[in-house]
Protein backbone atom coordinates (compact mmCIF):
# COMPACT_ATOMS: atom_id res chain seq x y z
CA UNK A 1 0.00 0.00 0.00
CA UNK A 2 0.78 3.40 -0.32
CA UNK A 3 1.59 6.18 3.08
CA UNK A 4 2.73 9.29 3.98
CA UNK A 5 6.08 8.42 5.46
CA UNK A 6 8.49 10.54 7.80
CA UNK A 7 12.19 10.39 7.12
CA UNK A 8 13.29 13.66 9.16
CA UNK A 9 12.41 17.06 10.09
CA UNK A 10 11.51 18.16 6.45
CA UNK A 11 11.72 15.23 4.55
CA UNK A 12 8.30 13.19 3.91
CA UNK A 13 7.44 11.06 0.70
CA UNK A 14 4.38 9.32 -0.36
CA UNK A 15 5.89 5.78 -0.85
CA UNK A 16 5.30 1.72 -0.92
CA UNK A 17 5.32 0.36 2.68
CA UNK A 18 3.81 -2.93 3.81
CA UNK A 19 0.04 -3.32 4.58
CA UNK A 20 -0.94 -3.40 8.41
CA UNK A 21 -2.41 -6.39 9.99
CA UNK A 22 -3.68 -7.27 13.10
CA UNK A 23 -1.11 -7.75 16.32
CA UNK A 24 -3.27 -7.15 19.20
CA UNK A 25 -6.76 -9.23 19.87
CA UNK A 26 -8.83 -5.81 20.69
CA UNK A 27 -7.18 -4.33 16.92
CA UNK A 28 -8.48 -3.36 13.70
CA UNK A 29 -7.37 -2.77 10.40
CA UNK A 30 -9.01 0.28 9.07
CA UNK A 31 -9.13 0.85 5.09
CA UNK A 32 -8.90 4.94 5.15
CA UNK A 33 -11.69 6.37 2.91
CA UNK A 34 -11.22 9.82 3.71
CA UNK A 35 -8.16 11.53 5.45
CA UNK A 36 -6.89 14.92 6.40
CA UNK A 37 -3.65 16.85 7.42
CA UNK A 38 -3.35 18.43 10.87
CA UNK A 39 -1.24 21.93 12.41
CA UNK A 40 0.72 19.12 14.17
CA UNK A 41 1.87 16.99 11.32
CA UNK A 42 3.36 20.58 10.11
CA UNK A 43 4.86 20.60 13.99
CA UNK A 44 6.55 16.79 13.38
CA UNK A 45 7.82 17.88 9.88
CA UNK A 46 9.45 20.75 11.54
CA UNK A 47 10.97 18.29 13.61
CA UNK A 48 9.15 19.70 16.64
CA UNK A 49 7.76 16.55 17.88
CA UNK A 50 11.02 14.10 18.33
CA UNK A 51 8.55 11.52 19.56
CA UNK A 52 8.12 10.41 16.11
CA UNK A 53 10.61 9.14 14.13
CA UNK A 54 11.94 8.22 10.81
CA UNK A 55 9.92 5.89 9.28
CA UNK A 56 6.85 6.92 10.51
CA UNK A 57 3.76 7.09 8.97
CA UNK A 58 2.03 10.59 9.61
CA UNK A 59 -1.53 11.08 10.72
CA UNK A 60 -4.19 10.90 13.09
CA UNK A 61 -7.49 11.69 11.79
CA UNK A 62 -9.71 9.58 9.06
CA UNK A 63 -13.02 8.11 7.86
CA UNK A 64 -12.79 4.66 6.71
CA UNK A 65 -14.25 0.78 6.48
CA UNK A 66 -13.01 -1.77 8.80
CA UNK A 67 -11.60 -4.26 7.03
CA UNK A 68 -10.42 -6.90 9.69
CA UNK A 69 -10.69 -6.87 13.36
CA UNK A 70 -8.85 -8.92 15.69
CA UNK A 71 -10.85 -11.27 18.52
CA UNK A 72 -11.28 -9.54 20.93
CA UNK A 73 -13.30 -6.65 19.74
CA UNK A 74 -17.34 -6.94 19.74
CA UNK A 75 -18.79 -3.70 18.89
CA UNK A 76 -17.48 -3.18 15.01
CA UNK A 77 -16.99 -5.83 12.34
CA UNK A 78 -15.52 -5.70 8.62
CA UNK A 79 -17.63 -3.80 6.49
CA UNK A 80 -18.68 -1.42 8.83
CA UNK A 81 -17.75 2.73 8.16
CA UNK A 82 -16.18 4.23 11.30
CA UNK A 83 -14.42 7.44 12.23
CA UNK A 84 -10.90 6.83 12.96
CA UNK A 85 -10.68 9.48 16.55
CA UNK A 86 -6.92 11.45 16.72
CA UNK A 87 -7.14 9.67 20.60
CA UNK A 88 -7.63 5.94 21.15
CA UNK A 89 -8.39 4.51 24.80
CA UNK A 90 -7.84 1.89 26.13
CA UNK A 91 -10.99 1.79 28.19
CA UNK A 92 -9.96 0.40 31.31
CA UNK A 93 -6.94 2.57 33.07
CA UNK A 94 -7.76 4.65 35.91
CA UNK A 95 -7.60 7.77 33.09
CA UNK A 96 -10.21 6.29 30.62
CA UNK A 97 -12.53 4.95 33.72
CA UNK A 98 -12.68 9.02 34.33
CA UNK A 99 -12.81 9.82 30.22
CA UNK A 100 -9.92 11.64 30.65
CA UNK A 101 -8.26 9.67 27.22
CA UNK A 102 -6.03 11.80 26.34
CA UNK A 103 -3.65 10.98 29.34
CA UNK A 104 -4.79 7.07 28.58
CA UNK A 105 -2.20 4.76 31.00
CA UNK A 106 -2.77 1.80 29.10
CA UNK A 107 -1.21 2.04 25.68
CA UNK A 108 -3.66 4.71 23.86
CA UNK A 109 -4.02 8.70 23.85
CA UNK A 110 -2.38 10.28 20.91
CA UNK A 111 -0.35 7.51 19.28
CA UNK A 112 -1.55 7.38 15.95
CA UNK A 113 1.33 9.02 13.85
CA UNK A 114 3.24 9.97 15.95
CA UNK A 115 4.18 6.82 18.59
CA UNK A 116 2.70 3.86 16.03
CA UNK A 117 2.02 4.38 12.14
CA UNK A 118 -1.32 6.98 11.44
CA UNK A 119 -3.93 7.56 9.27
CA UNK A 120 -2.14 9.12 6.25
CA UNK A 121 -2.29 5.75 4.23
CA UNK A 122 -4.47 3.47 2.58
CA UNK A 123 -4.98 1.15 5.32
CA UNK A 124 -4.43 1.96 9.13
CA UNK A 125 -4.14 -0.34 11.96
CA UNK A 126 -6.03 1.04 14.75
CA UNK A 127 -5.36 -0.75 18.38
CA UNK A 128 -8.43 -0.77 21.44
CA UNK A 129 -11.26 -0.46 18.59
CA UNK A 130 -13.74 -0.88 20.27
CA UNK A 131 -13.53 2.33 22.59
CA UNK A 132 -11.38 4.05 19.54
CA UNK A 133 -14.05 4.23 16.66
CA UNK A 134 -17.38 5.65 16.32
CA UNK A 135 -19.87 4.54 14.27
CA UNK A 136 -20.58 6.95 10.91
CA UNK A 137 -24.34 8.18 11.81
CA UNK A 138 -26.58 7.60 8.49
CA UNK A 139 -26.89 10.82 6.04
CA UNK A 140 -24.13 13.02 7.18
CA UNK A 141 -21.48 13.10 4.85
CA UNK A 142 -18.07 11.05 5.39
CA UNK A 143 -16.02 14.27 4.99
CA UNK A 144 -17.85 16.16 7.38
CA UNK A 145 -17.62 13.62 10.16
CA UNK A 146 -13.87 13.64 9.29
CA UNK A 147 -13.77 17.15 11.19
CA UNK A 148 -14.42 15.36 14.36
CA UNK A 149 -11.13 13.38 14.38
CA UNK A 150 -9.93 15.77 16.32
CA UNK A 151 -10.97 19.82 15.64
CA UNK A 152 -14.25 19.47 17.30
CA UNK A 153 -13.95 17.99 19.74
CA UNK A 154 -10.34 19.95 20.52
CA UNK A 155 -12.07 23.46 20.11
CA UNK A 156 -15.59 22.25 22.12
CA UNK A 157 -13.56 20.58 24.61
CA UNK A 158 -10.28 22.11 25.72
CA UNK A 159 -11.98 25.76 24.13
CA UNK A 160 -15.81 25.83 25.31
CA UNK A 161 -16.21 23.30 27.95
CA UNK A 162 -12.78 24.47 29.91
CA UNK A 163 -13.99 27.61 29.34
CA UNK A 164 -17.30 26.84 30.92
CA UNK A 165 -18.49 29.60 28.45
CA UNK A 166 -22.04 30.63 29.80
CA UNK A 167 -25.35 32.17 28.05
CA UNK A 168 -24.49 36.07 27.53
CA UNK A 169 -20.87 35.65 27.91
CA UNK A 170 -18.61 37.63 25.83
CA UNK A 171 -15.81 35.10 24.76
CA UNK A 172 -12.64 36.37 22.83
CA UNK A 173 -10.48 33.81 20.62
CA UNK A 174 -7.34 34.69 20.10
CA UNK A 175 -5.75 32.60 16.85
CA UNK A 176 -8.55 32.30 13.67
CA UNK A 177 -6.53 29.50 12.29
CA UNK A 178 -9.13 25.89 12.11
CA UNK A 179 -9.08 25.21 15.94
CA UNK A 180 -9.57 29.00 16.92
CA UNK A 181 -12.72 28.77 14.49
CA UNK A 182 -13.94 25.15 16.13
CA UNK A 183 -13.68 27.07 19.32
CA UNK A 184 -15.96 29.09 18.18
CA UNK A 185 -18.33 27.14 16.70
CA UNK A 186 -18.17 25.49 20.08
CA UNK A 187 -18.86 28.40 22.15
CA UNK A 188 -22.09 29.29 19.66
CA UNK A 189 -23.56 26.28 21.35
CA UNK A 190 -23.51 28.24 24.60
CA UNK A 191 -25.70 31.11 23.48
CA UNK A 192 -22.57 33.98 23.83
CA UNK A 193 -23.84 37.65 23.81
CA UNK A 194 -20.75 38.34 21.36
CA UNK A 195 -17.56 36.24 20.26
CA UNK A 196 -14.59 38.43 19.07
CA UNK A 197 -12.25 36.44 17.14
CA UNK A 198 -8.56 38.20 17.20
CA UNK A 199 -6.27 37.41 14.39
CA UNK A 200 -3.44 39.20 12.44
CA UNK A 201 -5.10 37.77 8.65
CA UNK A 202 -7.88 39.64 7.40
CA UNK A 203 -8.90 36.09 5.25
CA UNK A 204 -8.89 33.99 8.70
CA UNK A 205 -11.19 36.68 10.43
CA UNK A 206 -13.24 36.56 7.25
CA UNK A 207 -13.96 32.68 7.96
CA UNK A 208 -14.66 33.78 11.74
CA UNK A 209 -17.52 35.70 10.47
CA UNK A 210 -18.67 32.30 8.58
CA UNK A 211 -18.29 30.40 11.74
CA UNK A 212 -20.03 32.75 14.06
CA UNK A 213 -18.06 35.42 15.34
CA UNK A 214 -19.81 38.97 16.27
CA UNK A 215 -16.86 41.03 16.25
CA UNK A 216 -13.05 40.95 14.69
CA UNK A 217 -10.18 42.65 15.32
CA UNK A 218 -7.23 42.36 13.52
CA UNK A 219 -4.35 42.93 15.75
CA UNK A 220 -1.61 44.46 13.59
CA UNK A 221 -3.41 47.04 13.36
CA UNK A 222 -6.24 47.31 16.11
CA UNK A 223 -5.81 46.96 19.79
CA UNK A 224 -7.58 44.00 20.59
CA UNK A 225 -7.84 45.09 24.29
CA UNK A 226 -9.21 48.57 23.73
CA UNK A 227 -12.04 46.06 21.42
CA UNK A 228 -12.85 44.01 24.53
CA UNK A 229 -13.09 46.45 26.73
CA UNK A 230 -15.59 49.11 24.91
CA UNK A 231 -17.37 45.72 24.66
CA UNK A 232 -17.42 44.67 28.00
CA UNK A 233 -17.65 48.34 30.02
CA UNK A 234 -13.60 48.07 30.34
CA UNK A 235 -14.23 44.78 32.24
CA UNK A 236 -12.57 42.30 29.93
CA UNK A 237 -14.01 38.90 28.52
CA UNK A 238 -16.04 36.85 30.31
CA UNK A 239 -14.03 33.46 28.36
CA UNK A 240 -10.76 33.81 26.72
CA UNK A 241 -9.41 30.94 24.28
CA UNK A 242 -5.92 30.43 23.16
CA UNK A 243 -5.77 28.80 19.72
CA UNK A 244 -2.34 30.21 18.46
CA UNK A 245 0.23 28.66 20.82
CA UNK A 246 3.29 31.35 20.77
CA UNK A 247 4.22 32.71 24.23
CA UNK A 248 2.47 36.87 22.75
CA UNK A 249 -0.95 35.06 21.98
CA UNK A 250 -0.88 33.49 25.32
CA UNK A 251 -0.12 36.61 27.46
CA UNK A 252 -2.91 38.26 25.53
CA UNK A 253 -5.80 35.92 26.46
CA UNK A 254 -4.56 35.98 29.52
CA UNK A 255 -4.92 40.27 29.62
CA UNK A 256 -8.14 40.29 28.01
CA UNK A 257 -10.10 38.17 30.72
CA UNK A 258 -12.28 40.53 32.98
CA UNK A 259 -11.64 39.67 36.56
CA UNK A 260 -13.61 36.26 37.84
CA UNK A 261 -12.81 35.03 34.13
CA UNK A 262 -11.89 31.69 32.34
CA UNK A 263 -8.73 31.32 30.58
CA UNK A 264 -8.83 28.29 28.29
CA UNK A 265 -5.47 27.43 26.13
CA UNK A 266 -5.66 25.28 23.48
CA UNK A 267 -2.80 26.04 21.53
CA UNK A 268 0.22 23.81 21.07
CA UNK A 269 3.58 25.57 22.83
CA UNK A 270 6.95 25.48 21.87
CA UNK A 271 8.66 28.07 24.07
CA UNK A 272 8.40 29.34 27.57
CA UNK A 273 4.79 31.83 27.81
CA UNK A 274 5.53 34.42 30.78
CA UNK A 275 2.21 33.98 33.31
CA UNK A 276 2.30 37.44 35.05
CA UNK A 277 0.96 36.73 38.10
CA UNK A 278 2.29 39.69 40.00
CA UNK A 279 -1.09 41.09 37.99
CA UNK A 280 -3.17 38.10 37.54
CA UNK A 281 -2.80 37.09 41.70
CA UNK A 282 -5.69 38.98 42.63
CA UNK A 283 -7.96 38.98 39.33
CA UNK A 284 -9.09 35.23 40.41
CA UNK A 285 -8.88 34.44 37.15
CA UNK A 286 -9.04 30.22 36.17
CA UNK A 287 -6.55 28.89 33.78
CA UNK A 288 -6.96 25.53 32.22
CA UNK A 289 -4.84 23.72 29.55
CA UNK A 290 -5.00 20.40 28.31
CA UNK A 291 -4.84 17.84 25.10
CA UNK A 292 -7.90 16.93 23.95
CA UNK A 293 -10.09 13.75 25.36
CA UNK A 294 -12.64 13.05 22.72
CA UNK A 295 -15.12 12.28 25.21
CA UNK A 296 -17.63 14.60 23.26
CA UNK A 297 -17.08 12.73 19.88
CA UNK A 298 -20.61 10.94 20.29
CA UNK A 299 -22.46 14.71 21.39
CA UNK A 300 -21.14 15.91 18.22
CA UNK A 301 -21.70 13.59 16.23
CA UNK A 302 -25.46 14.28 17.41
CA UNK A 303 -25.18 17.20 16.60
CA UNK A 304 -23.86 17.06 13.30
CA UNK A 305 -26.48 14.63 12.26
CA UNK A 306 -29.26 16.94 13.98
CA UNK A 307 -27.59 19.79 11.48
CA UNK A 308 -26.91 22.04 14.72
CA UNK A 309 -22.94 22.13 13.56
CA UNK A 310 -21.51 22.13 9.87
CA UNK A 311 -18.95 20.40 10.13
CA UNK A 312 -18.52 20.38 6.52
CA UNK A 313 -17.47 24.63 6.76
CA UNK A 314 -13.62 23.42 6.98
CA UNK A 315 -13.12 22.06 3.93
CA UNK A 316 -11.54 24.34 1.70
CA UNK A 317 -9.69 21.32 -0.44
CA UNK A 318 -10.51 18.44 -1.84
CA UNK A 319 -7.77 15.59 -3.28
CA UNK A 320 -7.38 12.18 -4.09
CA UNK A 321 -4.62 9.92 -1.49
CA UNK A 322 -2.19 10.16 -4.42
CA UNK A 323 -2.09 13.96 -4.42
CA UNK A 324 -0.80 13.83 -1.12
CA UNK A 325 2.63 15.68 -1.43
CA UNK A 326 0.81 18.94 -3.31
CA UNK A 327 -2.23 18.65 -0.30
CA UNK A 328 0.63 18.94 2.25
CA UNK A 329 2.00 22.06 0.45
CA UNK A 330 -1.49 23.63 0.22
CA UNK A 331 -1.65 23.35 3.95
CA UNK A 332 1.37 24.59 5.30
CA UNK A 333 0.99 27.74 2.68
CA UNK A 334 -2.46 28.65 4.48
CA UNK A 335 -1.57 32.26 4.30
CA UNK A 336 -1.62 32.30 0.19
CA UNK A 337 -4.04 29.28 -0.25
CA UNK A 338 -6.53 30.08 2.09
CA UNK A 339 -6.57 26.19 3.45
CA UNK A 340 -8.79 25.09 6.26
CA UNK A 341 -8.87 21.47 6.35
CA UNK A 342 -8.02 20.00 3.57
CA UNK A 343 -9.46 16.53 2.86
CA UNK A 344 -8.32 13.20 0.61
CA UNK A 345 -10.57 10.60 -0.49
CA UNK A 346 -10.03 7.22 -2.10
ZN1 LIG B 1 -4.52 17.00 14.97
ZN1 LIG C 1 -6.60 4.02 29.16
Amino acid sequence: MRALVYHGPGIRAWEDVPKPGIIEDGDAVVRVDAVTICGTDLHILKGDVPAVTDGRILGHEAVGTIESVGPGVRTVKPGDRVLVSCITACGTCRFCRESRYGQCLGGGGWILGHKIDGTQAEYVRVPFADTSVHALPAGVPAQDVLMLADILPTGYEVGALNGAVQPGDVVAVVGAGPIGLAAIMGARLFSPSRVVAIDLADSRLEAAKGFGAHVTVNNSRQDPLAAVRDLTGGLGADVTIEAVGVPEAFELTVALARPGGRIANIGVHGAPATLHLEEQWIRDVTITTGLVDTFSTPTLLRLVAGGQLDAGRFITHNFTLDEFPKAYDVFADAANTGALKVVLSR
